[in-house]
């Protein structure tokens, strides 16, 4: 998919709303439009990568960026203490619908494991 459809590239430019939780240089984070607990929030690089699967040496610091912004959204939330969890689906099999990497933060309600 190129960047110009990419539905989170459109709402990085402003194309299309989002319920910001923060943006810096490298990211934002948006609350998920179908949030599957209290707090969903969706942790998107600026760069268009499809997967982690695209991701090479040199995203790496990029990645590390994208955990510490998830890990401070959850404490900023107040979620940190009871738990949350980081979920990066990466391909159609294992649940990923938009192709431009992102990290959910889920938290407010019981998780299970293994996830389905
Ligand atoms: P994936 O299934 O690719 O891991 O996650 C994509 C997420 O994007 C889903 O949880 C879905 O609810 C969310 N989503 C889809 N369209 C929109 C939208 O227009 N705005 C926001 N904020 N989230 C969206
Ligand atoms: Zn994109």
């Amino acid at each position: 998919m190129s960047e110009k459809s990419c539905l989170f590239c459109r709402i990085i430019a402003g194309e299309i709303a989002g319920d910001l939780l923060h943006q810096d240089d490298k990211c934002v984070v948006l609350r998920d439009i179908n949030p599957q607990a209290p707090l969903h929030a969706l942790v998107i690089p600026r760069e268009h990568l499809e997967s982690l699967d695209d991701a090479s040496q040199k995203d790496e610091a990029l990645l590390g960026h994208l955990l510490r912004i998830a890990a401070r959204v959850a404490n900023e939330q107040d979620q940190a203490e009871n738990g949350y969890r980081t979920v990066i689906n990466t391909g159609a099999g294992a649940g990923q619908s938009v192709f431009h990497l992102h990290v959910h933060v889920l938290a407010g309600r019981p998780m299970h494991w293994p996830p389905g």
